[in-house]
């Protein structure tokens, strides 16, 4: 049955968004009106004829309905890029639930005035040779800043001034002191422009691999064909992916079309938008968090004029408005970046996917450790696989030790290092070359367990780890099982029975007393509060201004380190004993991912994991750097508890001023969703788990309860999240709020 009401906003921009008016569809009107379409309606007292926005359809009027006026007619014109925007929104809202107003507000750049920003680039007035000589003069004065410019102009005659700025942290002050100086010349963009994609011609070509040229032009003729498909690069760092990416959006742009350029913040280095500026010149732009809203709405303007052709930035990126948007690229898809914290929790990957099939564009996504959701389509067909074996050059894969950490305790270390890995780093020391030595954050959940034989404190009853809570039990976050926190370990009986807290700046501590020699350089939230510190370690690091980097986040892409022929991994096994299915697929990559920074220029590689769980598959295959090993096992395991992808999981969070009202209306919720299920057939399969306490179970004094609904069908939970939006619309809830999660990553 079609709609009643229609959900109209007259005009587009952030302040008018939250206004939405209700009108009525007239019955001529009906199925010509949906989300995203351009109506005319009456406005205001004076009944005044305005084009405004469908944004969302009822069946309910919210005001009397003689204060309801009619939509006079359907713009017939076919769907602008602003509703192009809506229909986007629409979908969000519909597939992850949130309410319109903040699936627009993701969709929609925030309108500002902005006096126009200028596109500026910067050229090298004398010889690089020159350049060099006083680049070296700058570092001896210890003006490093200057030294960065001037190193980066000796190897590239142009460069834009924005690159300058925000990878190599240089103010605008220091570029025009060198100016003055007479090394370089910044010009504005009108220059800038003319003599065309000037520094396209500088690039040296690579010749490519015949794997390579074949996947680009698959992908490029699926989409000349009309067909456009998704498809998954799985391949290790170094493999020559990106190369791909650049090959199909060459073709897309002489084409006429235009591309979006998924990167994970962390991963947008210097280097790698370079490449992308080599290749296509001022026709790229880079979006990324520290630009200004009114920055990024001049970007979205510049994209929907056609002033540029590829968009580069994380997640939020992918709602660039491209008229003819002919690609989505998505590099290092696994990320967990690329799922939105906030309600509409969307999902970058899927979301590309979906917008992608409105511009009939293709979809390329790469990892070196896809996500089992992207392998997975992979395998039944959806994606088309390629896969990318080896590494271009000759650096070779390092060589893995895996170290076991009850082991070292029975031989009466009790260090955080391992003899292996100390000995390792000694000899590092000495023969001046670099170590990285990673510590996954992410394990501080509380987890207990024995450090004699390994064992992990679990819940009978779920295959999670019970988390610690300060009232003396161990609780599973999962089913609510709790029991009795001990002290002796009920597997071996001895008293090493430990939760597990060591952050980075105890390994730091521990390095200095180990190796009172050693430059150390640590990196975690604490010393990276600003983007500009975290750049500043890293290219401290790259300097050889250190020996070790201790960190938490350094699965950094595109940065190499050629220097660093030493990765330890502290804890390897940490991220498994957080109460979470996806456990596994985290640690795989982490290790993975670490274990890859080894070894990248021509020294080999080594590589330690010290871990209590050496015999777990995840560790097991990471080591032999086995994806489909690790993939295989994994996926047996998702298949047989039904999780994602195997299955599809609806995770309700409800947070409540009131611990208990939070909890009895998880349990109604639930009572409604099992009533559901029992008389309808197709929602029989439904399986229902909780409700319990969020592992987190108070934030600021809010009450958070939680409860996952299973089902192979994305669509069957979208209605049950649909049919629980309105129970609670219905019951007007006051202290409390609920959100919903589709294949969540993280648990709560
Ligand atoms: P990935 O994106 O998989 O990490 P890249 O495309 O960045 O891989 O390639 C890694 C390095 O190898 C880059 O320096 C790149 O220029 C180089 N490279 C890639 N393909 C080729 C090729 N066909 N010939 C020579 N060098 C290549
Ligand atoms: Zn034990
Ligand atoms: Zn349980």
């Amino acid at each position: 049955m079609a709609a009643k009401y229609a959900d109209v906003i007259i005009d587009i921009s952030h302040e008018k968004v939250d206004r939405p008016f209700q009108y009525i569809i007239p019955q001529e009107l009906s199925g010509a009106v949906y989300p995203g379409v351009r109506v005319r309606v009456p406005f205001g007292s004076g009944n005044r004829d305005k084009t405004g926005y469908v944004i969302d359809l009822s069946d309910v009027a919210e005001y009397p309905l003689d204060k309801l006026k009619t939509i006079a007619a359907v713009d017939d014109k076919g769907i602008t890029a602003e509703g192009g925007q809506i229909q986007i929104a629409y979908w969000l809202k519909r597939q992850y639930g949130s309410t319109m107003i903040a699936a627009l507000k993701t969709v929609l750049p925030v309108k500002q005035k902005l006096k126009q920003l200028e596109k500026k680039k910067v050229t090298r007035c004398i010889p690089p040779e020159e350049l060099l000589q006083a680049a070296h003069l700058c570092k001896e004065k210890h003006q490093t800043a200057k030294a960065r410019v001037l190193y980066a102009l000796a190897e590239e005659e142009v460069l834009p001034q924005e690159l300058l700025r925000q990878k190599l942290n240089v103010s605008p002050s220091t570029l025009q002191s060198l100016e003055k100086q007479g090394y370089l010349k910044i010009e504005t963009e009108s220059l800038y422009r003319n003599p065309v994609k000037h520094m396209d011609g500088s690039e040296k070509r690579v010749v490519l691999s015949d794997v390579q040229k074949n996947i680009i032009e698959e992908i490029v003729s699926d989409y000349r064909l009309g067909n456009p498909g998704t498809y998954l690069l799985h391949g290790v760092t170094g493999s020559g992916k990106t190369e791909v990416y650049l090959g199909i959006i060459e073709q897309m742009i002489v084409m006429g079309k235009q591309a979006i350029v998924l990167i994970p913040e962390i991963a947008l280095t210097y280097q790698t938008l370079l490449r992308f500026y080599k290749r296509f010149g001022d026709r790229v732009s880079v979006m990324n968090s520290t630009l200004s809203q009114g920055e990024k709405y001049d970007q979205m303007r510049r994209a929907k004029a056609g002033e540029i052709d590829v968009i580069i930035g994380p997640r939020s990126a992918l709602f660039t408005p491209f008229p003819k948007l002919g690609v989505i690229v998505v590099d290092e898809e696994h990320e967990s970046s690329y799922k939105s914290e906030s309600m509409p929790k969307y999902h970058a990957r899927e979301t590309a996917v979906q917008i992608a099939a409105m511009h009939k564009a293709c979809v390329v996504l790469g990892s070196a450790t896809p996500s089992l959701e992207a392998y997975y389509r992979a395998r039944r067909g959806e994606y088309k696989l390629y896969e990318m074996t080896s590494r271009h050059g000759s650096s070779m894969l390092p060589d893995v030790y895996t170290i076991d950490l009850r082991e070292e305790l029975k031989k009466g270390n009790r260090s955080v290092f391992s003899r292996k890995l100390h000995e390792l780093i000694e000899q590092r020391l000495k023969r001046r070359e670099q170590t990285i030595l990673f510590l996954n954050r992410r394990g501080y959940a509380g987890f207990v367990s024995c450090r004699a034989c390994g064992h992990v404190m679990k819940c009978p009853h779920c295959d999670v780890s019970l988390s610690e809570h300060n009232n003396g039990m161990l609780i599973c976050h999962y089913c609510g099982y709790e029991e009795v926190r001990r002290q002796n370990c009920p597997e071996c009986g001895s008293k090493y029975l430990l939760g597990f807290k060591a952050g980075t700046e105890q390994i730091e501590e521990a390095l200095h007393k180990e190796f009172p020699l050693a430059r150390v350089l640590r990196m975690d939230a604490d010393t990276t509060r600003t983007k500009e510190s975290y750049e500043k370690i890293l290219s401290a690091f790259a300097d050889e201004k250190a020996d070790i980097l201790v960190g938490t986040q350094m699965i950094v892409k595109g940065h190499d380190f050629p220097n660093v022929t030493l990765v330890g991994i502290l804890a390897a096994d940490l991220s498994l004993n957080q109460n979470d299915y996806r456990a596994g697929e985290r640690t795989f990559q982490l290790v993975t991912q670490a274990a890859g920074r080894a070894g990248r220029g021509e020294k080999p590689g080594e590589v330690v994991i010290q871990t209590y769980q050496p015999e777990h598959y995840s560790i097991v295959h990471a080591a032999k750097q086995d994806y489909r090993g690790f993939y295989e096992e994994e996926i047996t395991y998702r298949d047989f508890m039904r999780y994602p992808p195997a299955a599809h999981m609806l995770a309700v969070l409800i947070t409540s001023k009131d611990c208990e009202a939070g909890e009895a209306l998880g349990r109604i919720m639930t009572d409604t969703v099992s009533a559901l299920c029992a008389c309808e057939e197709v929602y029989q399969k439904a399986q229902l788990i909780g409700p319990a306490e969020a592992s987190i179970s108070r934030i600021n004094d809010i009450y958070r309860h939680v409860f996952y609904v299973k089902h192979e069908d994305y669509q069957v939970l979208v209605e049950i999240k649909d049919m629980l939006e309105s129970f609670c619309k219905d019951r007007e809830l006051r202290n409390q709020a609920v959100q919903y999660d589709f294949d969540p990553i993280n648990t709560y």
